[in-house]
């Protein structure tokens, strides 16, 4: 039986989520030995013109960005969002909070009409998204575990409910208790609440809850002495195209 086809690309990113895989090389490596990669910029040269799998990291926001997913999308059966870039715009999503025109003009300055640019857009604006997985850089076993689902055409786990459940599970301290600001309540779960478990605040990286409990996290904030609109100031940072919607 052939192995699988496998592909990685890259699109707007800082290509944090693809480093963080190589923190799980030994159990990468297991799998790999299950697929063929047959395409992956960085390490290699090959090209391919079918994929079982596509993963994608990185977001939308240029012309041929569009041009490109296309083209991958119509190549493959099961494509992949990786990382909070791909899976909702993630931090680039802040340039669509300022006008067009004059982002372009602050970064490139004159020369700004040689840089197309448009509209930071998630993979699934643009082509449909089979799988995501979410954060910033992504959740590496969580992408073990979806990576190792497809391979034996098994549903992965998915996550839509909030940090603070994995938190309350693991009988964190509540770091509002301490005076921190921490987003957990309207936070997508996933990562086992790893910055509360590590005594920070949860920034927000993996992206809003489809559910939110807005009672229930609005009373929260305020029995800390917390604003909304600071939680939402603060929510911009990765959730910049979520909250604007
Ligand atoms: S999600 Fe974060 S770590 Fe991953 S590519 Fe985007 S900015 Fe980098
Ligand atoms: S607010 Fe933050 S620290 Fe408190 S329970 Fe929720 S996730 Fe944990
Ligand atoms: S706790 Fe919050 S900021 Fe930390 S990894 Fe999880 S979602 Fe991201």
């Amino acid at each position: 039986m052939s192995k699988p086809k496998v592909a990685f690309f890259d699109f707007t990113s800082c290509e944090g989520c693809q480093l963080n895989k190589l923190n799980f090389e030994n159990e990468l490596l297991d799998l790999l030995e299950l697929v063929d990669i047959v395409e992956f910029r960085e390490a290699m040269d090959d090209k391919a013109d079918a994929y079982d799998i596509a993963f994608i990291e990185g977001s939308i926001s240029t012309p041929s960005c569009v041009e490109r997913i296309h083209d991958i999308r119509r190549r493959s059966k099961i494509l992949v969002a990786l990382g909070q870039c791909a899976v909702s715009g993630g931090v680039n999503a802040i340039k669509n909070l300022h006008p067009l025109e004059w982002v372009k003009e602050e970064v490139y300055g004159e020369d700004n009409y040689l840089f197309p640019s448009i509209r930071v857009q998630a993979v699934k604006d643009v082509v449909k998204v089979d799988y995501e997985v979410r954060g910033c850089p992504m959740s590496a076993p969580e992408y073990l575990h979806l990576f190792k689902s497809l391979i034996l055409g098994r549903k992965p786990e998915t996550f839509d409910y909030a940090v603070c459940v994995e938190c309350k599970l693991k009988e964190n301290e509540c770091v509002m208790e301490k005076g921190m600001f921490c987003l957990g309540p309207v936070t997508r779960a996933g990562c086992g609440a790893i910055c509360p478990s590590n005594g920070q605040y949860c920034t927000g990286c993996r992206g809003v809850v489809s559910n939110v409990n807005e009672k229930g996290a609005v009373d929260m904030l305020k029995k800390h002495g917390f604003s909304t609109t600071e939680a939402l100031k603060r929510m911009k940072m990765f959730c910049a195209n979520e909250i604007e919607q």
